[in-house]
């Protein structure tokens, strides 16, 4: 069984970082490099496969097992777009990290028995780098680059393939470690609870779980960021001359942008799905957006939902996510939930006003919080445990928080509790 542990690493001084970015470009220009020779080969109807005269050129940087690792991955990418075409699927070559105008996407990848983490109070991550990186920064022999690490991990177990991403919009650096794992550590025997989720557009996710734990993910803000760029593209397209339809800074917002969006949902995600593990949640039931669709059709709901949220990946995303974690995940209707009241089932009297759902029976609850419930409800067989207050969270300064002010005591300050 393979799990994947998340983890943030830093530099621990500017030279050790000029001399990490410099490991991580000469990755991509490698990479690009290769992937250019290649792409010339396939398209002049030639063998891709003799590329062997860049290895000499980043042995100084990489290291022989860098060259080596990169290598493998381009191979391998290469691979599956043959094996696709070969299937009569519709594929295109392997393409590069990043273009010239918008500078190279940076990852590095080390290979497993090439790089060496300690867990502890003082963990960090050990790295190879070719030998005329370590004579340029007066390493010795020996030695590798050192990082410091940020979290724990979740998961022990034999080490697979490290790689290391540099987020431009953050500034920071996430690592990605699989794992294979014995298949008695996996999800303790105890993961039979459930969990429902409303997706929505103003406030993203929704979630009610069995043991009685609501959480809201308020898409407020990170939409207004989402807006703003997208503002800030529109007033630059219209100075345009009329002979371009683009430019390199409009290219570079659209990147930002999506780049943002993207860095929100995996935060939301991995948020999410952790607390549902802690929690023994095993199954995870999620509606489509139909129901959303038909019920407030309006162009700016379209915007949301199109543009901005990019269900369908957030979708992949959670998924993934769950599968590492031993979650369950499963895809039912979710008709009426929206309008139906908890309280005595009522489905055309309720009025929903912004986030509040009212009954003509009394009742009267958060709206989304309300539809998660009845949706989890209507799914699973066990029972509802009485639900505590609902956390709130809300994306600012590059992190899901809470948004409430006073933590309770002997609470996380990044998950304090708040009223409906
Ligand atoms: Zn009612």
């Amino acid at each position: 069984m393979k799990r994947t542990n998340t983890f943030e690493v830093r530099p621990r001084s500017e030279s050790d970082e000029a001399l990490l970015q410099e490991v991580m470009d000469a990755t991509a220009s490698f990479w690009n490099e290769l992937t250019y020779a290649r792409r010339q080969q396939f398209f002049d109807d030639e063998s891709i496969w003799e590329t062997d005269e860049f290895r000499g050129q980043y042995k100084g940087q990489l290291g022989a097992a860098g060259v080596q690792t990169v290598t493998r991955k381009n191979n391998a990418a290469w691979n599956s777009f043959f094996a696709l075409l070969e299937s009569g699927e519709d594929a295109s070559p392997p393409g590069y990290w990043g273009n010239a105008d918008d500078g190279r996407d940076l990852r590095l990848f080390v290979r497993n028995d090439s790089y060496e983490i300690q867990w502890g109070e003082h963990s960090r991550v050990e790295i190879p780098v070719g030998q005329d990186l370590k004579d340029e920064y007066h390493m010795g022999y020996f030695e590798r680059l050192r990082l410091e690490v940020r979290g724990d991990p979740k998961w022990s177990g034999e080490q697979g393939e490290l790689e290391i991403q540099y987020d431009e919009v953050e500034d920071t650096y996430r690592a990605y470690q699989p794992v294979t794992i014995d298949e008695s550590e996996l999800d303790s025997p105890l993961a039979s609870e459930e969990a429902a989720l409303d997706l929505g557009v103003n406030n993203l996710v929704a979630c009610t779980t069995t043991t009685g734990e609501q959480y809201l993910y308020d898409g407020e803000e990170l939409f207004e960021q989402f807006r703003s760029t997208t503002e800030e593209i529109a007033r630059l397209s219209c100075k345009l001359p009329p002979d371009q339809d683009t430019s390199q800074r409009i290219r570079r917002l659209y990147r930002k942008r999506s780049r943002q969006r993207t860095h929100a949902q995996k935060d939301l995600i991995r948020d999410l799905v952790e607390r549902l593990y802690d929690e023994g949640i095993a199954t995870v039931y999620f509606g489509d957006l139909t129901g959303v669709i038909k019920t407030q059709p309006s162009p700016e709901i379209n915007e949301k939902l199109e543009n901005f949220w990019a269900f369908k990946k957030f979708i992949d995303q959670l998924q993934s996510v769950c599968e590492e974690h031993g979650i369950a995940v499963e895809e039912e209707s979710e008709a009426w939930t929206s309008q139906t009241c908890p309280e005595c089932g009522e489905q055309t009297d309720t009025v929903r006003h912004r986030e509040t759902l009212t009954c003509p029976c009394g009742f009267e609850g958060h709206s989304d919080l309300t539809a998660s419930e009845t949706f989890l409800r209507r799914n699973t067989d066990k029972q509802v445990r009485p639900m505590a207050r609902p956390v709130r969270f809300q994306w600012g300064n590059h992190e899901w928080r809470s948004t409430t002010d006073a933590p309770e005591l002997g609470t996380n300050p990044n998950e304090q509790r708040t009223n409906p």
